[in-house]
């Protein structure tokens, strides 16, 4: 159509909304499909976060805000930089913004002229591309295999670097893969980037909270201090604290940064929501035993996940050090045919007959950038997961 821009005509609507979407078309119309695409956890807000925002809405904290954040969000920002990743920023280093995706959104519009780079290691969050699209920058993608548990090679990472590079983007526990990068890891990353001085460093850390078997979560700007002037940490509610429909991330960085990110903020959506936000102080300054819970149960289910999957055929799965996810190889299973007869030529293929053969939603390994896998969702309930699990075995062991 005529009418639309050429920027829309780049980009794609997200494939893991539409998966969730068809799932919930599919049960409504009465089918037996159980949902592995969601990316949020099933649980419920803690209620002191539900009071805190009670209480703000009674007190008539309804109006607008400061246009990247109060006082009182940004230094229980401050507080959780320092408390948690020994980072020290000042409030005025601190943008909060409509959830963590505005936050990136944000710093890519600020800062992409055409022509700039912007390296994303693959499989990504499928909103990385795009956006850098989006801002009108290029999206390289440097791919990390199954061999090196999905994670980017400092080779590789250097291979990507051009003059044109202006951004990095790392994530680590990874969507989708549920891959943490360790210290030693992202120090090989880092001592790349310390090479390289005119590329920036867009650090996504919204799953720092969840994590297993004892790993330790690290943050470039911590691990590597003379990258601090040059990355922007972002993180969020969202995930660990069951707060994605309140919709507040926020970041860390160089104020020249902050400052150019308060600006596309100020002329496009002004605040994020005044009730949310303090929502946020109370989840950041509030008890956070509950997220040892949290950690708990996703580790039960994980490694049901994981363990089901391995025993299915052609399927391998292997085991993530956070997230909520699996992103589990289907090469065995490429070349064959379903119980229905579709030909299984790629993991949109498998997905697809997956879904209307078993009832089972997830999401196509091309969407994130490396086949031939899909992504589950374990945040679900155990019930769920058996159940789906089995229906994928079965699955597996009809291909002919
Ligand atoms: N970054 C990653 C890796 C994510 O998986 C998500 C959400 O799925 C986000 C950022 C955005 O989170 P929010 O819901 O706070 O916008």
């Amino acid at each position: 159509m005529a009418f639309l821009s050429d920027t829309l005509s780049r980009v794609k609507p997200s494939p893991t909304i539409a998966v969730s979407n068809l799932a919930a078309e599919l049960k409504a119309q009465g089918k037996d499909v159980i949902g592995l695409g969601a990316g949020e956890p099933d649980f419920d807000t803690p209620q002191n976060i539900k009071d805190a925002a009670k209480a703000a809405i009674d007190a008539g904290r309804t109006k607008y805000t400061a246009v990247d954040g109060i006082a009182e969000l940004k230094q229980a920002i401050c507080k959780k930089f320092e408390r948690e990743n020994g980072l020290s920023y000042k409030p005025s280093q601190v943008s909060v913004g409509t959830g963590g995706k505005q936050i990136l959104y944000n710093a890519l519009m600020a800062t992409l002229n055409p022509g700039d780079e912007v390296i994303i290691p693959a499989p990504y969050w499928v909103s990385y591309p795009d956006m850098v699209l989006l801002a009108g920058g290029t999206p390289v993608i440097a791919t990390a295999t199954i061999e090196t548990n999905f994670k980017l090679t400092p080779e590789a990472l250097e291979a990507a670097i051009t003059p044109k590079t202006k951004w990095f983007i790392f994530n680590s526990p990874s969507n989708p893969t549920g891959a943490g990068y360790t210290r030693a890891e992202l120090k090989a990353l880092t001592d790349v980037l310390l090479r390289h001085p005119h590329v920036w460093i867009m650090s996504d850390d919204m799953y720092e909270h969840l994590v297993f078997d004892g790993f330790e979560f690290c943050t470039p700007a911590e691990v590597e201090p003379a990258l601090y002037e040059r990355t922007l940490t972002c993180n969020g509610v969202s995930k660990a604290y069951a707060m994605t429909g309140w919709r507040i991330g926020y970041a860390a960085g160089p104020e020249n940064m902050i400052g150019a990110m308060r600006k596309i903020q100020s002329q496009s959506t002004s605040n994020p929501s005044s009730v949310s936000q303090w929502a946020a102080v109370e989840a950041l300054n509030g008890p956070q035993d509950f997220l040892a819970d949290n950690v708990a149960l996703f580790l039960r289910r994980r490694n049901l996940v994981v363990e089901m999957l391995n025993a299915a055929e052609g399927i391998t799965c292997p085991t993530p050090d956070g997230a909520f996810y699996v992103y589990p190889s289907i090469a065995g299973c490429i070349g064959k045919t379903s119980p229905a007869g579709k030909k299984i030529e790629t993991d949109e293929d498998f997905a697809t007959a997956l879904l209307e053969e078993e009832g089972v939603a997830v999401v196509f390994g091309g969407a994130f950038g490396l086949s031939p896998n899909f992504r589950v969702s374990y945040a679900t309930s155990d019930d769920n997961l058996r159940e789906a699990c089995s229906r994928i075995q079965r699955f597996c062991a009809g291909l002919k």
